[in-house]
């Protein structure tokens, strides 16, 4: 009988409780030993930091960080990390346990993490947003490494974040170790195509979604609406324009634009790069995040932040298909309902597995000291999303469950078995 993972000091309703919710549904499928599926639910380890930093006005201000390793069965984990004052650590959890799933989905020697401040980065200068990193950095030194564990990019975190982590470390050890971190600017071992891998990532499995599950219209007759304009949102309107569909709507954290002819995205991003908002530009009429989710529209792209489609607004969503850019959009309850209206989801470990298919290959590139060009990045990273799309939609007909219970039987498999033959320790 497997029992939720639920510490005494954290009941409360939880995106770790979504991620439970998606595991249990998938392990129902798969002949485990009891043993195997309760250790899958359980991170390996949980850092809490509270560390000091000193504000540009001399005052001393006191963060809190986390970094969990979910799983490490496969290999060193991987995960960003996130400042937002959202984090805790039953989020974090959450991410780090998505990671696992996510890097054995697409087939690489990684297991799980995630990390993260509790901060809003906007507040900081930059003098002291470097602070924080630096100090973040340090007090993570027993637990990272290019062997143990290698953070990236997440919400509210840049390359520039990424080079302070990277230097942290090097002067730590003594010697510079581009293969700590991925998505690190390029001039420091940083991969070309890291960036925008994501959000390619994201539009690569729709072109291929779209083919089986499309209504057969060509690109331009083929709407779309993306909800954030972060790393991934952005770079999945723009790619997504660039093969000639047309983006309807986009949001950030202030609302969102919508224009039903389709928005013109260089002019978007262009507003956006200036203002740093979205609000404002008269490029569309100003919609709430809440409306944009529910536009007409062929394919919603969710891209901002986990529970943004829940039990209360999933019946509102008209678009036909779905594919999570973000981590954990859609909650379970909202799963069953789109399911029931028809609706073809996309999941995000699938979806968005871009970034750490191209995390991996800066990280291969950083441990050789040989770099690819990019073409050669575009050309595997879109060889691993539609391989890994293909793998989920048979074993979708396999067991005849959606792709999101798909994706996660693959995932949990590949551990499992990988765990089967390592055997448990001692
Ligand atoms: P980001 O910080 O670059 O962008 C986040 C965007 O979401 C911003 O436009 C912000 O304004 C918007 N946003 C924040 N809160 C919102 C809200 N309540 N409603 C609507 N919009 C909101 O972050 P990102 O790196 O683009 O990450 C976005 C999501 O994608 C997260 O779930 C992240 O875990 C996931 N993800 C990121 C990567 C990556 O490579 N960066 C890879 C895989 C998954």
């Amino acid at each position: 009988m497997v029992v939720a993972y639920n510490p005494p000091h954290e009941q409360t309703a939880s995106v770790y409780a979504t991620a439970l919710a998606q595991f249990d549904r998938a392990v129902r499928y798969l002949n485990l030993d009891d043993g195997v599926a309760e250790f899958l639910r359980y991170p390996r380890r949980e850092f809490t930091v509270n560390f000091p930093v000193r504000r540009d006005n001399g005052k001393v201000e006191m963060f809190t960080g986390y970094r969990v390793h979910h799983n490490t069965v496969l290999g060193p984990s991987k995960g960003g990390i996130r400042y937002s004052l959202a984090v805790n650590l039953d989020e974090i959890r959450a991410l780090a346990m998505w990671m696992t799933w996510k890097c054995a989905l697409v087939n690489i020697p990684y297991g799980g993490a995630k990390g993260g401040v509790v901060v809003d980065p906007k507040t900081l200068s930059r003098h002291e947003l470097e602070g924080l990193t630096r100090r973040y950095t340090a007090e993570l030194i027993p637990l990272i490494s290019p062997n143990m564990d290698i953070p990236a990019p997440d919400m509210g975190t840049t390359p520039q974040v990424m080079a302070w982590i990277m230097d942290t470390y090097s002067m730590t050890v003594g010697y510079s170790v581009p293969a700590i971190v991925t998505g690190k600017p390029i001039n420091i071992g940083g991969s070309l195509g890291r960036n925008e891998a994501t959000g390619r990532g994201v539009i690569a499995c729709m072109v291929e979604a779209l083919k089986g599950h499309g209504s057969g219209k060509s690109a331009t007759d083929t709407t779309l609406v993306v909800q954030g304009f972060g790393n991934v949102g952005s770079n999945a309107a723009s790619f997504a324009h660039s093969l000639g569909y047309k983006v309807l709507g986009v949001s950030d954290v202030d609302g969102g634009l919508y224009n039903s002819k389709g928005l013109d995205m260089p002019a978007v991003r262009a507003y956006y790069a200036e203002h740093g908002t979205l609000s404002g530009s008269k490029l569309g009429d100003e919609v709430t995040n809440m409306e944009l989710l529910a536009l007409e529209c062929d394919v919603l792209a969710p891209c901002a932040m986990e529970s943004q489609i829940t039990g209360k607004n999933a019946n509102k969503v008209k678009a036909k298909m779905i594919v999570e850019g973000a981590n954990g959009p859609t909650t379970p309850d909202a799963d069953d309902i789109l399911l029931d209206n028809g609706v073809f989801l996309v999941p995000d470990i699938l979806a968005n597995a871009g970034g750490v298919v191209v995390s991996y290959f800066e990280w291969v590139q950083d441990l050789q000291a040989f770099f690819w060009d990019q073409e050669e990045v575009y050309r595997q990273l879109q060889r691993a999303m539609a391989r890994s799309y293909y793998n989920t939609e048979a074993t979708a007909e396999e067991f005849g469950v959606d792709m999101r219970t798909a994706a996660q039987i693959t995932a949990i498999k590949r551990v499992a078995d990988a765990l089967e033959t390592r055997g448990f320790y001692p």
